[in-house]
């Protein structure tokens, strides 16, 4: 058995719906079972409207309604060949748009919109959706069955990312799910949502499908976990940036975790929790190449080749920097710095301090750069005037580039050879930081000098 996530874009359009259709009906030998997600952005139509509602913005609600029905009922009319499934899925769409609508009715005559409804109205995205997918793959000869996760995935009322609770859902699984796929049914599943144990919707977050997708392919003992997307698999490098850069044939849960924070669309280290607790491999496949193979995430990192897997990017940053003379031995000067930051919620991507502790160091998203200076020019005004910190300091349009790899680690020369490689390049490095698990070192450039950092580095490590 193969749980399967389709994402909102693989189940998008006409084109790429028949698609999944086909690739279902190609791999029915494995037992598919089948989660999937709104039709690409469907769920930010859903929500936008939800703000409208509660303003009033009566047309533009209506207007809205009307573009998301069209969307959905023109999958059924142009689709859908067997005519007594047609009618029936209009008529539960149709419906369902009547509940909607009442819903931001019910928004706009309260002026009121919490999270809670929000959820309850996002619910509807995938609920869409899965209905039509369902309908088309019978269309296939695919004994498909729609399932609403909201009857089995259970969460705390935590609306807009509950948590679930595994222990109920996973029973819950087994017991719905297991009995179908052994009768050769291919369940579709609603990715994103979930219910309370008292019926009300919730939703495990945005891009939660994903996640349903691993919380049930774990709880069915799946073989592996397929995420469905339009690359081949997770790739050395962005071919953006490097020509030359290939797919991994397997990389390491580790290895993906490292590689998504470090800004590789891999997938969501939350999201794989549940396959790594059973050790189910998730497999990163292409819908517009269902062949390839594509990227194998599981324990092992498959070291075939470099101990560097990946090296990767993240743009529009800034760097921070505050020294002085007076920050030497003095506790709590981090801990005020990161403090400050943190209730001023501003993400702090990476952090680096030298061992004579004159200078600390550490990168913001270039968005918050002003309202970060601004915070630490108050907490420290007046160490600033007694000159214990000299200058807080700011380097705008810098990048993180980290290379990442579970072979890096106890490999000695790696950053030897990384930081050589960039030095040939011509390129001058802001700020280094390595992590002590050693899976990563990550450093900071010029935005300008990205593109030729990762290709030098790329380069150096014989990645393609
Ligand atoms: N439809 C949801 C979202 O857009 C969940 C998903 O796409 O995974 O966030
Ligand atoms: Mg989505």
């Amino acid at each position: 058995m193969i749980t399967m996530k389709f994402g909102g874009t693989s189940v998008g359009d006409l084109q790429r719906l028949q698609d999944v259709a086909s690739i279902v009906h190609n791999f029915l030998p494995q037992h598919p079972v089948v989660v999937a997600s709104a039709m690409s952005g469907v769920t930010n139509l859903l929500l936008e409207t939800a703000q409208h509602a509660v303003h009033r913005d009566a047309e533009i609600v209506k207007k809205n309604i009307e573009t998301l029905k069209e969307k959905h009922l023109n999958v059924a009319n142009t689709l859908l060949k067997d005519a007594a499934r047609h009618r029936e899925l209009i008529n539960t769409q149709t419906a369902l748009f009547d509940d909607l609508t009442n819903l931001y009715r019910g928004v706009s005559l309260l002026k009121e919109l919490s999270a809670r409804s929000l959820d309850a109205i996002a619910s509807y995205g995938e609920i869409l959706s899965c209905l039509q997918i369902a309908a088309l793959l019978k269309d296939y000869d695919v004994p498909a069955e729609f399932i609403d996760a909201r009857t089995f995935i259970r969460t705390d009322r935590h609306f807009g990312e509950a948590a679930v609770d595994f222990a109920v859902t996973n029973n819950n699984s087994r017991a719905l799910l297991l009995p179908k796929v052994e009768q050769g049914i291919v369940p579709v599943i609603t990715g994103f949502i979930a219910s309370t144990d008292d019926c009300i919707t919730t939703t495990l977050g945005r891009s939660g499908s994903d996640y349903t997708g691993s919380i049930i392919g774990a709880a069915l003992d799946s073989e592996e976990i397929w995420i469905w997307t339009d690359v081949d698999g997770v790739m050395t490098a962005d071919p953006r940036y490097v020509s030359g850069a290939k797919v991994l044939p397997e990389i390491s849960y580790r290895e993906a975790a490292e590689m998504s924070y470090f800004g590789a669309k891999v997938i969501h280290p939350k999201t794989m929790m549940p396959a790594i607790e059973k050790n189910i491999p998730i497999r990163i496949k292409n819908t517009f190449n269902p062949p390839h193979l594509g990227t194998l995430i599981s324990k092992k990192s498959g070291n075939a080749g470099s101990v560097v897997k990946n090296i990767t990017s993240i743009d529009y940053l800034s760097v921070i920097s505050i020294e002085g003379n007076g920050m030497m031995g003095v506790p709590g000067i981090s801990a005020r710095i990161f403090s400050a930051l943190a209730r001023i919620g501003v993400n702090v991507m990476m952090i680096s301090q030298a061992s004579s502790e004159h200078n600390v160091c550490f990168v913001v998203p270039d968005k918050d750069c002003e309202k970060a200076l601004s915070v630490l020019r108050s907490e420290f005004d007046i160490d600033l005037v007694r000159k214990l910190i000299d200058d807080i300091t700011v380097q705008r349009h810098v990048s993180i580039v980290a290379v990442v790899g579970e072979g890096m680690k106890g490999t000695r020369g790696i950053a030897g050879k990384t930081f050589t490689a960039v030095a040939d390049a011509g390129v001058n490095l802001v700020a280094i930081a390595q992590g002590s698990s050693e899976l990563n070192i990550s450093f900071v450039v010029d935005e300008a000098d990205v593109k030729k950092t990762v290709q030098a580095i790329h380069d150096v490590f014989h990645l393609n």
